[in-house]
């Protein structure tokens, strides 16, 4: 298996940490079920929780994003089939 060392488009940096998208999924998951029961005393909290219920599985669908440490550069990797 080969590895690539993965660089900072803009200061050519390898220090870099990957953004994690379970916690974006899990925010979205529990912040939908949170507004839910919002939804109940005021309808527009429903709509919210509906709609980010249902963006939370487009999380793994998004190319794998990265971050800088050292310039604080955010960019997402280019998906290659090789
Ligand atoms: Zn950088």
């Amino acid at each position: 298996m080969e590895t690539t060392t993965i660089e900072c488009p803009k200061c050519g940096s390898a220090r870099q940490e990957r953004q994690t998208r379970l916690f974006l999924f899990l925010f979205l998951l529990g912040g939908g079920s949170c507004l839910i029961w919002l939804g109940l005393i005021m309808w527009p909290a429903m709509i919210a929780a509906i709609s980010m219920i249902l963006i939370s599985p487009v999380v793994f669908v998004m190319p794998k994003a990265y971050k800088c440490l050292d310039c604080n550069h955010g960019w997402a990797e280019k998906q290659e089939w090789r």
